[in-house]
């Protein structure tokens, strides 16, 4: 089977849902046509030049990025600017950019949860919490003669999924009233006649991000030619579904702060990396978020965290924030760059040798 792009952005989407993603946040689709199949994936941080031209080089049709290449919208590509360039070499080249911002950021297993891993915390939660997934009741009235069948396959399509459990439903029967009316091919009962029929109510939560998909996928196995269904909005949480930016979590053994700033430089690869607080402070519990997290030391602060890990901490934050009492270490937004070896991974993992990473950095600064 040949993949096409569409393929991988497809995975990609199941595993870092869009709608987890900031409002406004420009993800998603930013350059090409995925429809065509596709030859290999580049993973990068960000979208330069220099990346565009590895992935001509390595033959590469996809480029997913962190951060989004087109953040604000283009008045107009002017090929003699570095944007205008990129998005030019792109065209010339049948290459796609495809970015996962913050939604990648929030999601299970996406940016944060891969720092507080290298980080070696355990424990970990989310740190500010974002919106929630957002849950519908789904109501589908069925003649009794179809019960089974529409049941199993709302459970199939993911009706009914709760913690540990799916497929659950509630069912109640009674009396469907309809009359078909001149154009109808009604599946039972008679043109002009009002019909009473025993039908049976199935009722179960979904996700309503799905629920169009789902509603969708049960209406193939429906008799009625007009399937009557209700949806309900829920103001629901499930079980392990709170969803937010950055992680808070534990050291498994407390150490210095000076101590425990050389693990992260390691495990982060950092040549240097600054420091606000107090070095000597043992170290216990943790919150980080990827790239530029200085706007919540306030909420990190009421956390109680020991140690605050984030990027582009500027210089009145960090006053705040030793005013405060918090430590915070500034790794640079550039440290982001250690989603390039995940994503390829879980992708090689998931769907084949499609993915590579990108070796350029795309850190701007020189550290003089
Ligand atoms: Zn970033």
């Amino acid at each position: 089977m040949v993949l096409t792009i569409s393929d991988i952005i497809k995975q990609l989407e199941t595993l870092f849902p869009k709608h987890l993603a900031y409002d406004k946040d420009p993800i998603g689709l930013h350059i090409g046509n995925v429809n065509r199949p596709l030859t290999k994936v580049l993973v990068t941080l960000d979208v330069t030049q220099a990346v565009v031209e590895e992935a001509i080089e390595l033959g590469a049709n996809l480029i997913v990025a962190h951060h989004p290449f087109i953040y604000h919208p283009l008045a107009s590509i002017n090929t003699n600017t570095p944007k205008g360039k990129i998005v030019e070499l792109c065209i010339k080249n049948d290459i796609c950019v495809y970015s996962m911002h913050t939604n990648f950021d929030i999601a299970k297993n996406g940016m944060n949860d891969c720092l507080a891993h290298a980080l070696g915390l355990i424990h970990t939660k989310p740190l500010i919490p974002t919106k929630r997934e957002e849950y519908s009741k789904l109501i589908i009235y069925v003649p009794a003669t179809h019960l089974d069948v529409v049941r199993e396959v709302m459970g199939e399509v993911g009706v009914g999924q709760i913690g540990a459990y799916s497929h659950c439903t509630f069912t109640t029967s009674g009396t469907g009233a309809f009359k078909p009316l001149p154009d109808s091919q009604p599946f039972i009962g008679q043109v002009g006649e009002i019909e009473y029929v025993d039908e049976m109510k199935i009722e179960g939560v979904v996700k309503t991000a799905n629920l169009h998909q789902v509603i969708e996928k049960i209406r193939v196995v429906h008799p009625y030619e007009e399937m009557a269904y209700d949806v309900y909005q829920l103001n629901v949480t499930m079980p392990n579904e709170q969803y937010g930016l950055g992680r808070i979590g534990q050291l498994e053994q407390p150490m210095e702060a000076a101590e425990y700033i050389k693990h992260v430089k390691q495990s982060l690869n950092l040549s240097h990396a600054r420091f606000v607080g107090n070095l000597n402070k043992k170290i216990k519990t943790v919150a980080v978020i990827g790239g530029s997290g200085s706007s919540y030391i306030g909420p990190v602060k009421a956390k109680k965290a020991d140690l605050f890990i984030t990027g582009d901490v500027g210089f009145h934050d960090a006053q705040d924030a030793l005013e405060m009492g918090l430590n915070v270490l500034d790794v640079g937004h550039h440290a982001e760059c250690i989603m390039k070896q995940h994503v390829t991974q879980l992708l090689n993992d998931l769907m084949g040798e499609v993915a590579i990473a990108s070796t350029l950095s795309t850190e701007p600064f020189q550290f003089v």
